[in-house]
């Protein structure tokens, strides 16, 4: 399973089953990443005369992934973004909390990405300096006691300190060369393939609400085109939240589903309604047992 593959896996099996340590860890180191980065592209997104690289991959034996890369004036400025909470401290080489999780020090991964970055620019013929920061986005982090002042370390109180950096107009030239790198670019992430033993049952059948996530918050009834969720308030077409759960269904059986399998998936929308989505969303064998899948997902 590629990486895609698997957190949309995790995602639709939350909450329906027990995830083990490992997939929960999992889970919310991918969620976490997700916010962190939503934020700070937020963040940069007010610099309106600044342009940016957001994920950008290169390299084949030293492969490299950096969040943000951003062309101001007269340099590029890399950006490693962690929504760490709880309390973290260095030991060594690695950063490490209360709870026994351990990474490698993300000062050492930011020399190594200024490094080949800095090789990756030789290499198409520019000299550019290259500076970098690790952000961390979360304000739930807490530095430990022993937290090194180190230049290239901003908590989320000290966001404002970048603000000098990214008041700097992109130069034609730095633009030029971010667009060089645009060319370098290799996504690796997409090869990334992950063994896991999934688990499938009928007794994972449930709704959820496709905005805050929550089981047992619909209250469904017939023929009403709009559903609210009791625990957020939102409105989502009844259509909407069928096709929400009938691809987790898919997702989590990996192989496509019959009629009778999302009528119990979906219970208590009627019989009608999830056939009337079946058929507008999905594709299906002609057969007598007509079953449903999305392209690609047929054979998987
Ligand atoms: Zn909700």
């Amino acid at each position: 399973m590629d990486a895609k593959n698997y957190f949309d896996y995790l995602l639709s099996l939350e909450g329906r089953y027990l995830l083990t340590a490992n997939q929960r860890k999992d889970l919310i180191s991918y969620q976490n990443g997700i916010d962190g980065e939503s934020y700070f592209k937020a963040f940069l997104n007010n610099f309106s005369q600044l342009s940016y690289l957001n994920d950008f991959e290169f390299g084949s034996n030293n492969h490299v992934q950096i969040d943000f890369l951003v062309a101001t004036t007269n340099k590029l400025v890399i950006f490693e973004i962690k929504h760490y909470s709880d309390e973290w401290y260095f030991e060594n080489d690695v950063l490490k909390n209360r709870y026994g999780i351990e990474v490698k020090s993300p000062l050492l991964q930011l020399q190594r990405h200024q490094h080949e970055l800095q090789q990756l620019l030789y290499s198409c013929g520019h000299h550019l300096e290259i500076e970098g920061y690790i952000v961390f986005t979360n304000p739930h982090f807490i530095p430990s006691s022993s937290w090194p002042h180190h230049n290239s370390l901003i908590l989320f109180h000290e966001l404002h300190q970048l603000s000098p950096i990214l008041s700097m107009k992109t130069s034609q030239q730095t633009l030029d060369i971010l667009n060089v790198l645009t060319l370098q670019s290799k996504r690796h992430s997409t090869y990334y393939q992950k063994e896991i033993i999934t688990h499938f049952d009928l007794n994972m059948a449930g709704l959820r609400c496709p905005h805050c996530r929550k089981f047992h918050t619909i209250k469904i009834i017939n023929k009403k085109k709009f559903i609210t969720c009791s625990h957020c308030h939102t409105q989502t077409k009844t259509e909407k939240l069928i096709l929400l759960n009938l691809k987790e269904l898919l997702i989590l059986k990996r192989s496509p589903f019959t009629l009778k399998e999302a009528i119990k998936w979906c219970y208590p929308v009627n019989e009608h309604t999830i056939r009337r989505v079946c058929n507008k969303y999905f594709q299906s064998d002609t057969n007598r047992n007509q079953r449903f899948y999305l392209d690609g997902n047929k054979s998987d």
